[in-house]
């Protein structure tokens, strides 16, 4: 049995990460998308709001399963006995992070592999933070998530608007 963790801070979860999936679940038999909880960065979602909509986005697909971790990645997959990390890259900018965070992982363990996927095209320039910013602004974000995360964004910044 081929597992991946597929860790983030998922704030929230976009059509990006939904593409890395899907990918990924060609490639292992079950995906651990590993939500990343009390981050230092205040997110804009809890970490419970994330992991629920990571779970309604997947409702029917018994080979993802949504976890939440904090501490050491690596720990994280030991104790779990996974040996794969999957992680998505888009342009060039993502490879420089993504680099110093598999080598950072390296010299701590040798047990655990950093797998990375391309988006297709159509994603390459959908991130979290840029989803959430034009729905702050009250810009039509359909397509860049999935639904349920959609209806959840439109709520989260209508109820800030009139607070
Ligand atoms: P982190 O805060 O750890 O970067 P994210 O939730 O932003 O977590 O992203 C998790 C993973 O998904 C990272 O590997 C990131 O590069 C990847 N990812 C995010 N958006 C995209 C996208 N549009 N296309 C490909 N990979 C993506």
């Amino acid at each position: 049995m081929r597992v991946a963790l597929y860790p983030g801070s998922f704030d929230p979860i976009t059509a990006g990460h939904v593409d890395i999936i899907r990918r990924g679940l060609e490639i292992f038999d079950r995906i651990e998308i590993a939500v990343a909880v009390n981050i230092r960065k205040t997110p804009t979602f809890s970490d419970d709001e994330r992991v629920l909509m990571l779970r309604e986005v997947f409702p029917h697909e018994p080979r993802v399963e949504v976890v939440q971790f904090s501490g050491l990645l690596i720990d994280y997959a030991r104790k779990r006995g996974i040996r794969s990390v999957l992680r998505g890259l888009r342009a060039i900018s993502d490879f420089e992070y993504e680099f110093q965070l598999a080598s950072m992982n390296r010299r701590l363990t040798d047990e655990v592999d950093f797998v990375f996927l391309m988006t297709s095209e159509e994603n390459y320039f959908v991130s979290s933070s840029l989803v959430r910013e034009v729905a702050m602004n009250g810009g039509d974000v359909t397509g860049l998530v999935p639904e349920p995360v959609a209806r959840r964004l439109a709520a989260r910044f209508a109820a800030e608007a009139s607070g």
